[in-house]
């Protein structure tokens, strides 16, 4: 589905040259709910980045159902961990946009956005502005717009991170459901091993900056009856 063949990416600073991300090797099969977890600036968002097209690695190949992957395109959508609506369209016009963008015809576009909507629970504030809306609302508008593209592979960086507590459980169970009705591909950077758990069948550890892969682990069924404090005792966690 995607794959990273030795991806690495360095920036050029004043201060030099700072290297983010060592080689990075993975495979993301359909289906796959990935967690990347790891400490702050080992590189998960400018992974996500590159995953997305918009960021171009400095050596390595990203391959795309087995063809190497250059432009951003509606087959990967990124959710942020700020939900970066339009201020100035409303929800539906937010969530519409991305299907303007590539002609989808009119009726068609109204019909998948209201779908959408109904699936994020936004059904009633379908005209309403960014700014009338919750932090917890407006995430599920951003969200709405990337699931309304049916990406291929969903990207979101830390969706949940400027969230309170209870919203945040609401969205992660709306989340895991939606992926799950869709069968969606999701690459999720998150600092929550809980949240990792709870949603994700594979969790990739990073080391600190640059990033490379320190551990994976599947969360099979098995998963269920163990604990958070089991997962946060193997090898790779808590450090
Ligand atoms: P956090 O958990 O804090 O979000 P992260 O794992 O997402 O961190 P990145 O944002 O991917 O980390 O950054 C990785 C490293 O690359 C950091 O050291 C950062 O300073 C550096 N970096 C990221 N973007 C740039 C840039 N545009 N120019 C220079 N350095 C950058
Ligand atoms: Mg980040």
């Amino acid at each position: 589905k995607l794959r990273f063949e030795g991806v690495h990416k360095s920036f050029h600073t004043r201060r030099g040259e700072v290297t983010a991300l060592s080689p990075i090797d993975l495979t993301v099969y359909q289906g796959d709910f990935i967690a990347l977890v790891g400490p702050s600036g080992c590189g998960k968002s400018t992974l996500l980045m590159i995953a997305a097209g918009l960021e171009a690695a400095s050596g390595g190949t990203v391959l795309a159902d087995g063809a190497p992957m250059r432009e951003p395109g509606p087959d990967r959508c990124v959710v942020f961990q700020r939900f970066a609506l339009f201020p100035t369209k409303t929800v539906t016009g937010n969530v519409e946009y991305g299907l303007r963008m590539t002609g989808v015809p009119k009726a068609e576009r109204r019909e998948r956005v209201r779908e959408t909507l109904g699936m994020v629970g936004l059904s009633a504030f379908a005209d309403a502005y960014p700014h009338e809306l919750s932090g917890g609302m407006q995430q599920r508008a951003a969200l709405a717009r990337s699931i309304v593209m049916r990406p291929d592979v969903l990207l979101m960086d830390e969706p949940f991170g400027a969230l309170d507590a209870q919203t945040r459980i609401i969205m992660q169970e709306e989340i895991a459901r939606i992926a799950r009705d869709l069968g969606l591909t999701v690459l999720l950077v998150t600092h929550s091993v809980e949240e990792a758990v709870y949603l994700c069948n594979r969790i990739i550890v990073l080391t600190a900056r640059p990033g490379a892969i320190k551990h994976e682990f599947t969360v099979d069924d098995d998963w269920s009856h163990h604990s958070v404090d089991e997962a946060m005792a193997q090898p790779g966690f808590g450090s």
